[in-house]
């Protein structure tokens, strides 16, 4: 019997999981896709925002505020790249100052530390590329960016070094309660579970409703956005953010900790599972971006993305027991669920424990977690890297001076990729300039070569993402 299984391996799930896995628990994540992070984790604006959006006294207002407070120690320890910049909001005319306003004080409400209002010439001297229309700013130092995915990772790696289970390719199509608890239908086999937690994103009221009459109705919101070459990476140090609007946080342009340039999103109506990216609405986040900074070179745009809001028709977060005795749930977490997402966990390990959960600490939990970045190295370290193992002498994505040695690592650390785009997300190769052009296909014969599976099986990202169907020249050089 699982005592607490999760469902869905976003950057919710893999939260809980990571806290859940430091207590003498059986605790199971089960995920439809071939890995975690493939939902609205990958795809979004990669904000750990301060905290003053969100109307204070809501779970998300206290959670936001929490997860930011408690974001940079998790990197450190899984070892995640996290970049403080610091935020600001641009007020363009008086009605638009009065909204910077309101959001300074509602964020002193919701206690964010060091917020300023500030003229046009600090903002100028802060962030020289910002447009000279510019009237006043709210200043939030607390902001950062993290690497959304790798923070889902690095948790989901941690939790299963101490034990946890991570089920991948394991869609939960049906459940029912029991006396013990239930018995949840999950990619072919039947799992015995004292607790479930729904984490399942914009699919949530699909999994609630497998149990519970439908009290919420998931609308996707989609966001595109434009991600530019290191060449536009400095255009700005902050995240530059417009006035909000009922249509979300506006179009925002930022730095990416891995030194990119990111603009975006817009907000439209979306199907779940539509994730294409559109010319109206690349021209509207480009229309939108001008405002605030212009001089930004679209040639140097290396790709366009979509993510999808999980919006519902209630205003706040839906963290909680569920009318079900003993099913919980992570649902309608759209923004800033990045950034509240191990706080949310925090209070679910709390909820859990009032349920009845029994939450003994293991002795020997190791909540840490240590990757090699060769780029990152001394040019000592690095000598010594390549003596110990020769792989990290053989550079494979030139673009991000990704070796080979990270790239093995990957593959054979708890949770290991199956995918091209699965080790993209753990070493970054493929990320640069040529999005993989070059070592695509060097990286699907190592994939196949680590895993023992033929380079037909190698997907690019998901399932049915084929690269090659079969050989060409079968029979060999004599041919
Ligand atoms: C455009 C945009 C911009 C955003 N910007 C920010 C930001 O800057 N800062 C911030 O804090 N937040 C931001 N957010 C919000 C944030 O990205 C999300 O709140 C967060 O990623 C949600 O994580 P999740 O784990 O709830 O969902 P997801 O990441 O979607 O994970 C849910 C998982 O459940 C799986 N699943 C679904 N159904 C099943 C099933 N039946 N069985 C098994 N598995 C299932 C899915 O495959 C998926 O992997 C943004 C969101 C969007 C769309």
């Amino acid at each position: 019997m699982v005592d607490v299984l999760i469902i869905g391996g976003g950057v919710c799930g893999c939260s809980l999981l990571y806290r859940l896995s430091r207590y003498k628990l059986n605790v199971v994540l089960v995920e439809k896709e071939n890995d975690v992070s493939l939902g609205t984790t990958k795809a979004n604006s990669a904000i750990v925002h301060a905290g003053y959006d969100p109307e204070p006294g809501t779970k998300m207002a206290r959670y936001n505020v929490e997860g930011n407070a408690q974001m940079e120690k998790l990197c450190q320890d899984l070892d995640v790249p996290y970049l403080r910049t610091g935020s600001l909001v641009l007020a363009f005319d008086g009605e638009q100052m009065q909204v910077v306003d309101t959001l300074f004080h509602r964020g002193r409400q919701n206690g964010v530390p060091g917020l300023q209002v500030l003229t046009p010439k600090e903002i100028r001297e802060m962030e020289p590329n910002v447009s000279d229309q510019v009237k006043s700013a709210l200043y939030a130092p607390t902001a950062a960016v993290i690497s959304p995915w790798e923070l889902a990772i690095a948790q989901a790696e941690t939790a299963v070094k101490n034990g946890a289970q991570v089920k991948l390719n394991c869609p939960v199509t049906a459940m029912e309660k029991t006396e013990e608890g239930f018995r949840v239908t999950a990619g072919g086999e039947v799992i015995s579970a004292r607790f479930v937690v729904n984490a399942a994103g914009v699919d949530c009221d699909r999994v609630h409703n497998m149990l519970c009459p439908p009290s919420y109705t998931v609308y996707p919101s989609k966001g595109q956005y434009y991600l530019l070459d290191k060449s536009q990476g400095d255009l700005v140090k902050h995240v530059i953010f417009q006035c909000p609007s009922s249509q979300g946080k506006g179009v925002l342009v930022a730095p990416t900790v891995h030194g990119n340039l990111l603009v975006g999103p817009n907000a439209e109506p979306a199907e779940k599972g539509d994730v294409g990216t559109t010319a109206e609405g690349m021209d509207f986040v480009r229309e939108k971006a001008a405002l605030s900074v212009s001089g930004i070179n679209y040639r140097d745009s290396i790709r366009n993305f979509a993510g999808l809001r999980a919006n519902t028709d209630q205003e706040d977060f839906l963290v909680g027991e569920t009318e079900v005795p003993g099913f919980f749930q992570i649902a309608g977490i759209k923004s800033p669920g990045l950034t509240s997402a191990p706080a949310i966990a925090e209070d679910m390990v709390r909820m859990l424990g009032e349920a009845g959960l029994p939450l003994q600490e293991k002795e020997n939990f190791d909540g840490t977690r240590k990757v090699t970045r060769f780029k990152k190295l001394s040019h000592e370290e690095r000598a010594r890297k390549i003596q110990e193992n020769p792989l990290y002498g053989k550079i494979v994505c030139r673009c991000e001076t990704i070796t080979e040695g990270e790239i093995v690592d990957a593959l054979h650390r708890p949770l290991p990729p199956c995918s091209v785009d699965g080790v993209k997300r753990r070493c970054g190769s493929g990320m640069g300039r040529c999005q993989g052009g070059f070592c695509g296909p060097r990286v699907q014969e190592i994939i196949a070569r680590e895993l023992g599976v033929p380079q037909t099986q190698v997907m690019q990202d998901r399932e049915g993402m084929y690269i090659i169907t079969g050989e060409t020249k079968q029979g060999g050089k004599n041919q």
